[in-house]
């Protein structure tokens, strides 16, 4: 089954408020757990006609429509018109929400006014839907194949509604139609989310299992997820992608699901080639902080510091005189192998806007730089490439250590 989600509400599009659509974040979740996919997020205002229009057009291209805001008493909540008018339905007072609605206020002590009593008319036909927190119900409209379900936009009562009534019905709904939805996640480093892409694009159109990357400084995830009946149908589905995806990049994957890229490269660096050196200049001691955090790595990492790193600081000068931080780097690096025979040298480099990673070990040598005005990325950039770079160049070390001695 196909969602979309329409969030309504002027604040949702006002240049000026800061109230941000967490609503439809927390539904596409809630409703991916039970293998249903959010196809479209509509944002529209409070605007009667907007709605209409809104509502139906995500009728036309899906089956369930969620709906959060605009359920208040004021005359800018409209979405029980705008809802009626999707559906060609006129609304209607229900008395026993009438009558729960004036208990609320009575057990509140608060004076119900008149505008209070909208809050219970619904669309011909609706079910309205229990609200355990506030005075707003929400209502389920449904028309053959097609279902809409309407809740307040305040989060703690629309999350309320959704454990309590809206997730139970659609189980109910789906049967067992669909009802499993599992994901795994493919975690790379040393290659660059494009030629990934290049590698495995015909995937990403599939429809199920899909297959999506998401990039972050030096790592890529592919997420794989499918959606069906039983777990093991899912698991079905992505082994056979995985398997595919594994035979073009297998180099570059490094772990599975959570697993962090700081462990899978102090697993190699111990078994490879067992220390590192490590040079940061401008990034606070980031990369050293993020190895460090995995137990046993400070006793493998020579860090280089005082005057040491001064006297290297001082010979290129803060600007590098006139070199490129790239250049910089790999001239620091060329310059400690000679002191560390047989470890891993990892120099990185973060000025205001330009940064650069330079990897050495054996007898392999990577470089890059980065020249984006992103100043306040830098640090996080460079440690990122310097731990994905560092990882891949152990990897290659090692599979040629396994050619070499079969
Ligand atoms: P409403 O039900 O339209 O009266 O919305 C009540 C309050 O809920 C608004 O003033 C917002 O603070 C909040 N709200 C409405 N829509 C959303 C949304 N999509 N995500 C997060 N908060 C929302
Ligand atoms: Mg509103």
């Amino acid at each position: 089954m196909y969602a979309e989600i329409v969030s309504i509400g002027e604040e949702l599009l006002s240049s000026e408020s800061e109230t941000v659509d967490t609503n439809s974040v927390y539904i596409t979740r809630q409703l991916g757990a039970l293998g249903i996919r959010v196809l479209y997020k509509t944002t529209v205002g409070d605007h009667e006609a907007r709605i209409t229009e809104t509502l139906k057009a995500a009728l036309a291209r899906v089956d369930l429509v969620i709906t959060t805001g605009g359920l208040g008493p004021t005359v800018d909540d409209m979405t029980r018109q705008g809802v009626a008018a999707a559906f060609g339905r006129g609304l209607s007072l229900q008395q026993p929400l009438l009558d729960d609605i004036t208990e609320k206020f009575r057990r509140f002590g608060v004076r119900m006014s008149e505008n209070n009593r909208v809050q219970a008319m619904l669309p011909d036909g609706a079910q309205p839907i229990h609200n355990p927190v506030g005075t707003a119900p929400g209502f389920i409209v449904t028309e053959g194949p097609k279902i809409m379900m309407s809740l307040p936009g305040v989060p703690r009562e629309m999350k309320a509604m959704m454990e309590q009534t809206v997730l139970p019905h659609l189980q109910a709904r789906l049967g067992g139609e669909v009802s499993v939805q599992k994901t795994r996640v493919l975690r790379t480093a040393g290659i660059g989310e494009s030629l990934i892409d290049e590698q495995i694009g015909h995937l990403e159109h599939l429809q199920n299992p899909t297959v999506g990357l998401n990039a972050h400084s030096g790592q890529t995830d592919i997420r794989i997820t499918a959606r069906t009946t039983t777990a093991e149908e899912a698991n079905a589905l992505i082994a056979t992608v995985e398997a595919e995806i594994r035979e073009k990049l297998g180099e570059f994957i490094y772990g599975v699901d959570r697993d962090p890229l700081e462990g899978a490269f102090m697993t190699l660096l111990r078994n490879v080639v067992g220390r590192l050196t490590l040079v940061e200049i401008g990034t606070d001691g980031l990369l050293r902080r993020r190895i460090e955090s995995q137990p046993g790595a400070s006793e493998l990492i020579h860090v280089l510091s005082g005057p040491a790193l001064d006297e290297i600081s001082a010979r290129f000068g803060d600007e590098g005189n006139g070199l490129e931080p790239r250049q910089v780097a790999e001239q620091i690096a060329q310059s400690l192998l000679q002191q560390v025979a047989g470890g891993l040298v990892i120099v990185l480099i973060a000025r205001d806007t330009r940064s650069a990673v330079c990897v050495r070990g054996g007898d392999e040598v990577r470089s890059r730089g980065y020249g984006y005005n992103l100043s306040q990325a830098a640090p996080e950039w460079a440690s990122g490439w310097a731990l994905s770079m560092g990882w891949h160049l152990l990897k290659t070390l090692e599979a040629r250590r396994a050619d070499s001695h079969p």
